[in-house]
């Protein structure tokens, strides 16, 4: 059976950090809209800069460019029997356009587990994160320090802060969430698929109820 996994929650709630997780226990492949727009850029394309100029203000991306992104992206063979979905969708238009993706598949969308943070949580989080340059793990330099300042444990690559981790972007983006995506929230509880997981618990608390409700609903 197929599972696709949208992961909800504002920006530093600790989505990209649990995918991690959750990707290596289900064997889903993680489809980041945040990371594909990065990948863009890195790579100079016209979509890269033409996403470029929001997400530099916190903005989102239009819906039309994002949705056109992600069904490029679920279109590839490693995504037929699942993702797990992380910064996507962002609006109810994103929603509805997945729902159209997923029924063109002949898929639907098994569970929403809704990452709770609340807005100074959020950003803390964002204000001390640093990601690897390299293999993209993420650590804080207050709840996930590396071993070594700078450097990946994973990897012995880089850590680099952000350009949209700025104080004025940080604080966009959680306005953003509040006003655009939070409502996701009510609409995927209407359609029964929303579980709730405290986010203001330790890493590894987050991941050990995120799992349970996943492979409680993957089951079902
Ligand atoms: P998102 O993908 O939702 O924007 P991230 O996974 O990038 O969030 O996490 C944001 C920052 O918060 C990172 O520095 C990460 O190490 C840290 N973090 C994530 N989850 C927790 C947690 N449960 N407790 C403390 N810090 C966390
Ligand atoms: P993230 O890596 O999820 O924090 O996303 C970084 C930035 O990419 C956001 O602030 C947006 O500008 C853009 N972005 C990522 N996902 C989406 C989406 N689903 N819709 C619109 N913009 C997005």
């Amino acid at each position: 059976m197929s599972s696709y996994i949208v992961l909800l929650g504002g920006p530093g709630s600790g989505k990209g950090t649990q995918a991690e997780i959750l990707v290596e226990e289900l064997g889903l492949p993680q489809v980041s809209t945040g990371e594909l727009f990065r990948e863009h850029l890195k790579d100079g394309t016209e979509l890269g800069s033409l996403a470029r100029e929001f997400m530099d203000r916190g903005e989102l991306v239009p819906d039309e460019v994002t949705i056109g992104m992600v069904r490029e992206r679920l279109a590839r063979p490693d995504c037929t029997s699942g993702a797990l979905l992380d910064g996507f969708p962002r609006t109810i238009p994103q929603a509805e356009g997945l729902d159209a993706l997923l029924a063109e598949m002949e898929a639907e969308l098994t569970v929403v587990p809704y990452i709770k943070v609340n807005r100074d949580t959020l950003l803390q989080r964002l204000a001390g994160r640093w990601t690897c340059r390299q293999c993209s793990t993420m650590y804080h330099v207050v709840f996930s320090p590396s071993f070594k300042a700078g450097i990946c444990d994973r990897c012995g690559g880089q850590l680099y802060q952000r350009a949209d981790d700025t104080p004025e972007t940080q604080l966009r983006r959680i306005d953003v969430y509040f006003e655009q995506t939070a409502e996701l929230i009510e609409w995927y509880g209407k359609k029964g698929l929303l579980v709730e997981i405290d986010g203001e618990q330790s890493i590894g608390a987050v991941g050990a109820e995120l799992l349970m409700a996943v492979r409680e609903q993957c089951r079902t």
